[in-house]
């Protein structure tokens, strides 16, 4: 898929082959020739440099180091921890030769580094002194999905972080595991204005060998969730069979305890899902490569004096912070130009003729809401400003709205089967029995997305009965199909 032409399906009608095209005619993605992996192009992978960096400055504020991890760990270590081995084999790549030698034990490509990280940490840790130990890693990870693969959603290497933390008590582990949610919630939220809700996994979904997993689950607009993030407590999980102890301050030796936690580019997909409409992409400001465009329009006898005003109101934006590009290409018609930076899902445009230079002022034209706007040419930079934040707000309330919206609450496994088809989530009363998740799933294809932290507003209310099997209800839980 090819060509510069704009998306030729509704997001409404087919969503799945609107997604694609978007991701292609952007210019944010392309596939690999090896099935189920894809090559980020320039503008997909600015776009990922800017969560990274924003994302990267706030685990820096809180005591969190970058490291490196090579990407292949020897079998041995990946099998000490039992469930974690179980749950990933399904999906690993392995590679067993070195040139054409037959290597004595496979080598899996990392599909997460917990293993080789903790064998590390059982080496760097010997007292107290030497915790808390916080590290995140920027790397890729691989996992063998063939199957479903779809653009920055799942992919069998994808770019990601993983943050890998040891602690001196399981309240301090505990206390990390909600510090980063916290952060992953506001990133998601300030700068990719999607909203998300946050609570915990269940037994059957949690990371495999963790004690529990804290999550942010999204709701996609074609009515599948999205889990965005997750952060894991460990306990002593892992530093048991890896031997990470210290030496407290009385000289006894304890295990430490532990946490880890990802996002990935999936981000970038949950953004082109959510905001992306007929005309292509969307970006929240926050996450823009370029924030404002301006397109000098002009004919010969005025093409100076209009491109070297637009250069001037541009290099006033960009002193101002903001992330401005100036589109004075001359093999390009406006209107090219225009259809080129709609779909490409710049937040604000500013279209500079003649006419608005002789009356001194700009034309600005919202991608949000296709609204045109009018200001004075002294004013643009504060007007600019003021508009971005306003685009960046709008979408963070209509996400909002829409997750608000798409939560239906049941409290029978008969009103359950007859929305499920709908799609968006269900919260219902649940007895807490893995039971009763196995046979929703079965019958119904959908999961156990996330027992919120927090129940009301639309999440949940309290019943007596388990909405599945009528014993109990122990709490509310939200279910959805997902991706
Ligand atoms: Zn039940």
């Amino acid at each position: 898929m090819t060509g510069r032409s704009g998306i030729t399906v509704k997001k409404y009608v087919n969503f799945s082959e609107w997604y694609t095209q978007v991701i292609s005619k952007a210019g944010l993605a392309d596939y690999s020739p090896v099935k189920g992996s894809i090559v980020v192009r320039p503008y997909g992978y600015e776009i990922w440099n800017i969560i990274k960096n924003v994302l990267d400055t706030k685990l820096k504020e809180t005591g969190h180091q970058d490291g490196f991890m090579p990407i292949l760990i020897p079998e041995s270590f990946l099998s000490k921890e039992k469930n974690h081995f179980e749950g990933f084999t399904p999906e690993v790549f392995w590679v067993t030769k070195a040139g054409t030698t037959e290597l004595s034990e496979r080598l899996a490509l990392r599909p997460t580094s917990e293993t080789i990280v903790y064998a590390l940490f059982s080496k760097w840790i010997e007292s107290y002194r030497d915790l808390p130990m916080k590290i995140n890693f920027w790397n890729s990870a691989l996992r063998a999905e063939i199957k479903n693969t779809k653009p920055f959603i799942r992919n069998s290497e994808f770019l990601w972080q993983e943050g890998h933390t040891a602690h001196v008590s399981e309240k301090d582990a505990e206390a990390e595991v909600s510090l980063i949610l916290d952060i992953y919630q506001g990133i998601i939220e300030d700068y990719l204005a999607i909203s998300a809700i946050a609570g915990s996994k269940s037994e059957r979904e949690k990371f495999v060998g963790a004690v529990y997993t804290f999550t942010l689950e999204s709701l996609m607009p074609d009515g599948k969730a999205l889990q965005v993030a997750t952060s894991h407590n460990l306990g002593q999980n892992f530093s048991k069979p890896f031997e990470i102890r210290y030496l407290n301050e009385n000289n006894e030796l304890s295990y430490v305890w532990q946490t880890s936690w990802g996002v990935s580019w999936r981000l970038i997909g949950a953004i082109v899902m959510m905001h992306g409409d007929d005309k292509g992409l969307l970006l929240p400001p926050q996450i823009a490569p370029v924030q404002t465009v301006i397109v000098p329009i002009f004919r010969d006898d005025h093409a100076e004096v209009v491109k070297s005003r637009a250069h001037e109101i541009g290099d006033e934006l960009r002193k101002a912070g903001i992330r401005v590009l100036v589109d004075d290409r001359e093999e390009y018609t406006s209107g090219w130009k225009f259809n080129e930076w709609e779909l490409k899902g710049i937040p604000l445009r500013i279209n500079l003729g003649p006419r608005d230079i002789k009356e001194a002022q700009v034309e600005l034209v919202r991608r949000d809401n296709m609204q045109k706007l009018k200001t004075s040419r002294l004013s643009v930079v504060d007007f600019v400003s003021r508009i971005l934040a306003e685009i960046q707000e709008n979408l963070l309330s209509r996400t909002k709205e829409f997750l608000k919206q798409n939560i239906t609450m049941v409290d029978s496994f008969e009103a359950f089967k007859s929305i499920i088809g709908n799609g968006g989530f269900i919260s219902a009363p649940w007895c807490g029995d893995q039971s009763c998740e196995e046979q929703v799933k079965q019958e119904t294809g959908a999961d156990l997305r996330v027992i919120p932290f927090q129940e009301g507003d639309g999440i949940g209310t309290k019943f007596e009965a388990c909405f599945c099997c009528e014993r109990k209800a122990a709490k509310v839980a939200i279910f959805a199909r997902a991706y």
